[in-house]
């Protein structure tokens, strides 16, 4: 039989698990650097398999090495985030979330369970490749600075050191049985700005004898988009918004501050460093000619995230191979982070989409919505074709 044919017999074989596996994830969802339970639930599993899994890395996570034929040779890293987010769970089904306000609500519960299926099908074809899987269970995708940049930094990416990595997300706006990729800059850096502009408040009727906030508040708005507008080249895709904008006052009191929040997000770190450094010389500046003070503050979150272009088509085509021509779909820009930029900043990695929408279903629901979900489904073809990936990939 061919490899092709015998990894889409184990992962139809192995379906049922991935998606009680699944299920028991979405049931007992864990916030996001907490995820105690669930690591624990990866190492059985990972254990019941065969493998030594190490536990504790960024204190949750957990890594594992599958050894095929001389395992020096070369290392492909493969990456499953374990969180899921503060969200009450709307969906009435048998798996509804039992940990209430918490949710798999990003579908890192598939992710998880995906990976646990791949590793059971690369356990047993072991024999028929060369090189090394490594395995990364990680957590905290979703907060700040990223589970993520604490792998990295507690050596994820070392002893063994893959020479390539890859990562795959369920697609709610991608029809189930299809998967997307995107050469290049696919998804963007997110930063967090918090500005408190402080005048001197008081009685509306007398502004001659005040320091206004909420004006030099919206100047300061108004100005930092047009540095969207005309410092950042036009190729370069770019988004700046504020979704919070406090002056606490009434219709005839002036308040003594006004603070803003926003997310600066972009595909080019140099633009990046550029963008934030005019900011903060813009809403100072302004904040200072009207005669207030402002404290601009970025919390700096996650680079923007590139697929390695010779690695992607790499991986393409052999997604294309093993899919068929008709189930591979392009990917557009995303201007959402994701923290496995953080491997694509250090190792040549591909992260691409796995279609989870079902919309004879009603599966539709977008990811962070208190009523997403997969059709589960996809939960035969994620784990086959990232080990029919990962295996033709290690024998580049
Ligand atoms: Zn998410
Ligand atoms: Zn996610």
């Amino acid at each position: 039989m061919s490899l092709d044919l015998k990894i889409k017999q184990l992962a139809k074989d192995y379906a049922s698990e991935v998606v009680a596996n699944r299920r028991h994830l979405h049931i007992n969802p864990e916030l996001s650097f907490q995820e105690f339970n669930t690591a624990k639930f990866v190492a059985k599993k990972l254990r019941d398999i065969g493998l030594h899994p190490q536990e504790g890395i960024a204190n949750t996570g957990v890594v594992a090495l599958i050894e095929g034929r001389n395992p020096q040779s070369k290392v492909i890293g493969l990456r499953a985030d374990m969180d899921a987010l503060p969200i009450f769970e709307q969906n009435e089904v048998s798996y509804k979330s039992q940990n209430e306000g918490v949710m798999h609500a990003c579908g890192h519960d598939a992710h998880t369970s995906s990976l646990l299926g791949t590793a059971k099908i690369l356990y047993q074809l072991r024999e028929e490749f060369e090189g090394t899987v490594k395995l990364v269970f990680q957590p905290a995708e979703e907060k700040a600075p990223g589970g993520a940049s604490i792998m990295i930094k507690e050596g994820v990416l070392e002893n063994p050191a893959p020479n390539s990595m890859l990562g795959q997300h369920v697609a709610p706006n991608i029809p189930v049985g299809k998967i997307g990729f995107r050469e290049g800059m696919y998804m963007a850096s997110t930063d967090e700005l918090y500005l408190t502009i402080k005048g001197k408040g008081g009685h509306g009727a007398m502004p001659d004898q005040l320091i206004d906030p909420v004006l030099i508040a919206s100047h300061v708005i108004v100005s930092l988009q047009q540095i969207i507008s005309r410092n950042k080249k036009p190729a370069n895709p770019s988004v700046l918004s504020f979704g919070r904008f406090i002056a606490d006052g009434v219709t005839n009191v002036i308040p003594n501050e006004v603070t803003i929040q926003g997310t600066f997000r972009c595909m080019d770190e140099e633009w990046r460093e550029d963008g934030l450094k005019r900011m903060k010389k813009m809403a100072e500046g302004i904040t200072e000619a009207m005669g207030g003070v402002c404290d601009f503050e970025v919390v700096k979150g996650y680079p923007f995230l590139k697929n390695h272009p010779e690695l992607t088509r790499r991986v393409k085509s052999e997604a294309t191979n093993y899919m068929g021509k008709e189930n591979i779909i392009d990917l557009d820009l995303w201007m959402a982070g994701e923290d496995f930029a953080f491997y694509s900043q250090v190792v040549d990695s591909c992260f691409y989409r796995l279609g989870t929408r079902n919309e004879a279903r009603g599966i539709i629901s977008g990811v962070h919505t208190p009523t997403f979900d997969i059709d589960e489904t996809a939960l035969e073809i994620g784990p086959g074709l990232m080990s029919w990936l990962a295996i033709r990939e290690l024998s580049q």
